[in-house]
């Protein structure tokens, strides 16, 4: 049986993961939940027998369930990606992508036609009612309009429906909202929260604060009820501001589902490690920013605290996702837009040749292998192994002297998020978390859960 013990103040948070099962307790129940754990019958029999029911009667002894399925290693992914261009209409103070600034490149309609043809194919001969295609970034998609359009029509066109997703900055012509809302299933819109960050943070390429546009825009996506999420990005300082940024977000747009992902670089171009105390201030601030957003009835999600989630992949882009950049180069990441990025080498896994998908096996192989590397190591006794996966691999290996290594930064974020959440949990099922969904609590009971930490069993 796998089980944690996570230490929290003076008590441990006491977690089997695959059972989606936690709860709290003293030194002695975390012991004594350990041995059991170990499969030592004779750890139990000094232990009353209230707290041996008590284990029983929670579903602790059972045992683990089956773990995720390991993802597929042959590559048929159906979903395009296409980063369109490094043209940008904004000049956001942290973009990774330095975007707007560089010799523009945008990606033909050619290449994008290749990678729908492939990944149709592949949906169809794996039987899948419809094939995914998502325009993303290295700069604002809907800067490369035409393309955007021709190559919504040609997707549109395959013997296959396809689900259609842009990922944008949101500042778009009032033709271009139309098109959007008329011709895409699903948008993910970067905001930051109230005009004052907003403005500071992504400001247009004249130094105009972006907030009123995008705030335009997601008022129409409201009206028109078409899907869609945000994605913030904190900065620094954190505490204080982002909470309050969550928070005009809830009270300014219906949207269900917020992720936020903070930034520690302070120059555009660059992903930079943080430092434990910036990690710590993150944590302070998304727990607060949390409870902020279950208190509106919203979602809000970092991407490497996800103790809902049992899977053994960090993300699914490297193998359900056919990236294509605008050199023709396959990726598998987003965020690879060009040849400068500095995990460039090891994230190309192929290129378009001539109108055909050629991969480069010995390349996949090398990547797939990175992305592996850690479980059997730092990830192997860690209690997120199985939500967090190895984390995300471009903001997790930074090249040092040419060579690709390790940065455990994110750990302890990931970590303490976690282990926030699932405090969190056991508080608002009445000191028993068993997998349930906590994702749309109510209010009036989020705020009952609150008041119920005493509830946790101190045993
Ligand atoms: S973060 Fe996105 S919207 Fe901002 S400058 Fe970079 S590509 Fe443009
Ligand atoms: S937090 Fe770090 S050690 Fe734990 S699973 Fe994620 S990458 Fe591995």
């Amino acid at each position: 049986m796998e089980a944690y013990v996570i230490p929290i103040e003076d008590k441990y948070i006491i977690y089997r993961p695959l059972l989606r099962l936690a709860f709290v307790g003293n030194q002695a129940m975390a012991d004594l939940a350990l041995s059991l754990a170990d499969n030592d019958p004779s750890s139990g029999a000094d232990a009353p027998g209230e707290i041996v029911s008590f284990l029983d009667k929670i579903g602790f002894l059972k045992p683990d369930p089956a773990p995720p399925p390991a993802p597929d290693p042959a590559y048929r992914p159906t979903t395009a990606v296409l980063l369109m261009t490094n043209r940008c209409n904004l000049r956001c103070t942290y973009c990774y992508a330095n975007a707007g600034v560089l010799k523009p490149e945008d990606l033909s309609l050619e290449l994008a036609q290749t990678v729908i043809d492939q990944v149709c194919q592949n949906a169809i001969e794996r039987s899948r009612p419809h094939f995914d295609m998502c325009f993303h970034g290295g700069g604002e998609p809907t800067q490369a309009w035409t393309v955007m359009k021709e190559a919504t029509a040609y997707a549109r066109s395959k013997e296959l429906p396809c689900k259609i997703s842009v990922v944008s900055n949101g500042v778009w012509s009032s033709q271009q909202r139309d098109w959007v809302l008329n011709n895409l299933d699903n948008v993910t819109i970067s905001l930051d929260g109230s005009p004052e960050t907003q403005d500071h943070q992504r400001p247009l390429a004249s130094g105009e604060g972006s907030s009123r546009y995008v705030m335009e825009t997601v008022a129409a996506l409201d009206a028109a009820r078409l899907p869609y999420g945000l994605r913030m990005t904190a900065t620094a300082p954190w505490r204080g501001v982002f909470p309050e940024d969550v928070r005009y977000l809830c009270e300014h747009t219906g949207c269900r589902s917020i992720q936020v992902e903070p930034a520690f670089n302070i120059r555009r171009g660059e992903h930079q490690e943080s430092t434990r105390k910036q990690g710590e201030a993150f944590v302070d601030a998304f727990m607060e920013a949390y409870e902020i957003a279950v208190q509106a009835g919203r979602n809000l999600v970092y991407s490497g605290a996800r103790p809902w989630l049992l899977t053994q992949t960090f993300c699914s882009a490297a193998y359900e996702g056919l990236i294509v950049n605008a050199a023709g180069h396959l990726v598998t990441c987003y965020e690879i837009a060009s040849d400068d990025h500095l995990l460039s080498d090891l994230s190309t896994v192929g290129q378009v040749v001539d109108s055909r998908i050629e991969i480069d096996d010995a390349a996949r192989d090398r990547l797939l292998s990175m992305l592996d590397s850690r479980k059997p190591t730092v990830c192997r006794d860690c209690f997120c192994r199985w939500h967090c996966a190895g984390d995300c691999y471009t903001r997790s290996r930074v090249v040092e002297d040419g060579q690709v290594v390790d940065s455990l930064a994110r750990c302890d974020t990931n970590r303490a998020i976690t282990a926030r959440l699932l405090l969190w949990y056991i508080m608002a099922c009445d000191g028993v978390w068993r997998g349930q969904s906590i994702l749309t609590y109510p209010p009036a009971q989020a705020e009952q859960a609150c008041a119920t930490v005493e509830a946790c069993r101190p045993l």
